[in-house]
């Protein structure tokens, strides 16, 4: 083993203010780092030229502060572009970078369900070559051939994330049509170059570890450790979806306390036993993994409160 200290980060997507999901991960993200003596990186995911802005980004800084989380480095992943295209100079390099012509409507044509629950891609165009002057001068959408076979995986919590990533989703786009350097490379090409050794995230993004692992054995990156933790649901069309819309942090902000707010965050969490008031720092001594609540939780707003609606906040709890 070697004597670096662990590396974790944070990388929220700045496509719209945060809202308690974001904030519980953020949390656990940070406790997970600070309790082990980890450096934290905040990376602010910025690439998505159609959904996020610059305010956005900024928005989400003053958010996480607010709640009491510091970081100790803050990036733009839009300042990493000469990594990214130098792993797609990798990428082709090894010949197995592509162009597609795809659209959306032809995937949902093949029907081929993913894993997320979303469309595979059916490896239409898997064997085009990149124009002969280079990827830069194509005008489609770049992919990556990914190579096939069974990836076991379990992460730390135990979770099976064991996938063909190349059969479950097929070949992730890693640039898209407009330029935009897609999120399964920018991920791991970024928490390479920071030197993450710990990515610790909502389960949502369970189903892309697979992808993004092969992704990183063909760059011959190094795997860091994946964690995945519970996430906050809320009741929509008479399903569970991730509480997401119904509401967000300046409504938060302008109606809680931050301490309030971390402590509905930390009982929800399974990591105290009331929601009363607490900070960040304050839960630092007493944080371990196998407190946090295993499972999903159900969660309502209704001005000026978050509630917790499932069956385990009506079993009583000893303190
Ligand atoms: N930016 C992604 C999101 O906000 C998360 C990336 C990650 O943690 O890998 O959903």
């Amino acid at each position: 083993m070697s004597g670096a200290p662990p590396v974790g980060r944070f990388a929220p997507s700045t496509t719209g203010r945060a809202h308690p999901g974001t904030l519980l991960a953020a949390l656990l993200c940070w406790l997970d780092a600070r309790s082990r003596g980890a450096r934290v990186v905040l990376r602010l995911e910025d690439l998505d030229p159609d959904r996020c802005r610059p305010e956005l980004a900024t928005g989400m800084r003053e958010d996480l502060a607010w709640l009491g989380l510091d970081w100790d480095a803050v990036t733009l992943q839009s300042a990493q572009r000469l990594h990214h295209e130098a792993a797609l100079d990798q990428l082709a390099a090894a010949g197995v970078l592509y162009p597609c012509r795809c659209s959306r409507a032809d995937l949902r044509k093949h029907a081929q369900r993913a894993p997320d629950g979303g469309f595979r891609y059916p490896g239409t165009c898997r064997s085009r070559a990149l124009p002969a002057t280079g990827w830069r001068n194509s005008k489609d959408s770049l992919r990556v051939r990914l190579a096939r076979g069974e990836l076991r995986l379990r992460d730390e919590s135990g979770l099976d994330l064991s996938q063909d990533p190349s059969a479950g989703f097929g070949d992730p786009v890693v640039r898209r049509r407009d330029g935009a350097i897609a999120y399964h490379l920018a991920s791991v090409v970024d928490d390479a170059s920071a030197g993450v050794t710990r990515i610790v995230r909502g389960r949502d993004l369970a189903t892309t570890t697979a992808t993004q692992i092969r992704i990183q054995q063909q760059l011959g990156l190094a795997a860091p450790t994946y964690r995945h933790h519970f996430l906050l649901m809320e009741e929509r069309g008479g399903k569970l979806a991730k509480l997401h819309g119904a509401v967000d942090t300046s409504t938060l902000r302008s109606e809680m306390s931050a301490s309030a707010l971390v402590g509905f965050l930390a009982w929800a969490a399974g990591l105290r036993p009331t929601e009363a008031a607490t900070t960040p720092a304050e839960l630092l001594p007493a944080f371990e993994w196998n407190h946090v609540q295993p499972t999903d939780r159900k969660v309502t707003w209704t001005s000026p409160k978050l509630t917790l609606c499932d069956d385990a906040a009506r079993r009583p709890r000893s303190a």
